[in-house]
């Protein structure tokens, strides 16, 4: 596959130059000699497979294996042990400790080939897969499982100048019902596009319902996640959007911020507390911000 990165990890210079010539037309090769090398460079380069001989000095593949398997998953990152050890116990090991797959020397140069393909096939349709369960398709931004993983792992993190913002467009329904729906899902994506220009790098954010969006944020201060998500009030306001008519619509937004605090248990608590804030917005006239 072009432009997929191979990693090969030997300490005798015989079996790199064998493995080089095999793969060499068909790969990026990045060569290491020894364990810690290798994993210096997995840590600065984008390698899509490990090919990993077991017998080193110092580092031997197992260790090897041991510490990529502490960064990436078996899905994330495959590793293919080639080894002269063809006992059953080395082998079993090899699984064990998460290795993909297993290659006895002297090798067969088309299985290695057909193995290799097969590993970086799966990843390719396992990434393809992550992205698609965890974005949403209309407004390219995270879906409602993506947001709530991610705010679980953010939530673990620490909660010190957590904010949680939840936002719904106003009346969304009506627009529906008199412009149809390709408008409605137009508005949907110039609100989630605005949302996304008005947030922090380090911020998430999600569709985590129809016309429903949350986002988490990190701020020092109250003042600065008010005063932003203020402003981001008024920016859809004073957004000029046209129905497949040609019909100006106006649309608005209701927000609801909630500040994470020592009282604040789970996520779910956080984010239940912003919807109260929304609700609250929502049942004072709309077009608003609440903080709680
Ligand atoms: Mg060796």
């Amino acid at each position: 596959m072009i432009g997929k990165n191979i990693l090969i990890v030997d300490d005798t210079e015989t079996n790199i130059d064998i493995l080089i010539d095999l793969l060499d037309d068909k790969y990026e090769l990045l060569v290491a000699t020894d364990g810690s090398t290798a994993l210096e460079i997995l840590a600065q380069e984008k390698i899509d497979l490990v090919l990993l001989d077991i017998m080193m000095p110092i580092m031997d593949g197992y260790d090897v294996c041991k510490h990529i398997r502490n960064n990436y998953n078996t899905e994330e990152l495959p590793i293919i042990f080639i080894t002269a050890k063809s006992d059953e116990e080395s082998i079993e090991k090899a699984y064990d400790i998460g290795g993909n797959d297993y290659v006895v020397k002297p090798f067969k140069a088309k299985e290695l080939l057909a193995r290799i393909d097969t590993q970086l096939k799966l990843k390719t349709l396992i990434d393809n897969l992550e992205r698609v369960a965890s974005y949403d398709e209309m407004t390219g931004i995270y879906n409602r499982r993506k947001f709530f993983q991610l705010a679980v792992d953010v939530f673990k993190e620490g909660i010190d100048n957590l904010y949680a913002v939840m936002i719904d467009i106003d009346k969304f329904k009506d627009v529906n019902d008199k412009y149809g729906h390709p408008t409605g899902d137009k508005v949907i994506k110039l609100v989630a596009k605005e949302i996304s220009k008005n947030i922090c790098e380090d911020s998430i954010f999600g569709r985590v319902g129809g016309e429903e969006f949350a986002i988490l944020c990190f701020k020092d201060s109250a003042q600065t996640v008010k005063e932003k998500i203020e402003k981001l009030r008024k920016n859809i306001e004073n957004l000029e959007i046209l129905s497949d008519n040609n019909e100006l619509i106006k649309c608005t937004i209701s927000e609801g911020i909630a500040k994470a605090t020592n009282e604040t248990k789970t996520i779910d608590a956080l984010l239940k507390e912003a919807d109260i804030a929304l609700y609250e917005a929502k049942g004072t006239g709309r077009n608003r911000v609440i903080f709680r």
